[in-house]
């Protein structure tokens, strides 16, 4: 399922020269809105779920859903990069959460 932002957390990636989320999209995918400072996903149709966006977001504002055939509309994925780490929120259809922490490569 395509990126999904949430513009009360988006704050236009204000303090870095460009928006990551655009940076990062290897589809070019992901853009900044000139109107309203946010990030958004211009071609969701053409996404494949890299989730390159959601892991760089440094406000934590893209979920990724997860696609319907695995856990309907209301369940979705956030990850969280800390250093050396990063932890997935997984959240089922009924809302059942869980959390997953894993060592990276990143320091
Ligand atoms: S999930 Fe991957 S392909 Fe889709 S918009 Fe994000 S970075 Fe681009
Ligand atoms: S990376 Fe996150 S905070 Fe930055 S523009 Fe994209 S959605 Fe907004």
């Amino acid at each position: 399922m395509p990126p999904r932002v949430d513009n009360v957390k988006c704050d236009g990636c204000r303090n870095e020269r460009e928006a990551l989320c655009e940076l990062i999209c290897p589809g070019n995918l992901m853009a900044l809105d000139t109107e309203t400072n946010k990030g958004y996903c211009r071609s969701p149709r053409d996404c494949w779920d890299c989730m390159s966006c959601t892991k760089i977001c440094p406000k934590g504002a893209i979920e990724t859903r997860i696609p319907y055939q695995l856990g309907y509309y209301s369940a979705k994925l956030v990850p969280f990069t800390g250093t050396g780490k990063m932890t997935w929120t997984v959240v089922d259809i009924d809302g059942k959460v869980e959390r997953f922490t894993f060592r990276t490569r990143n320091k």
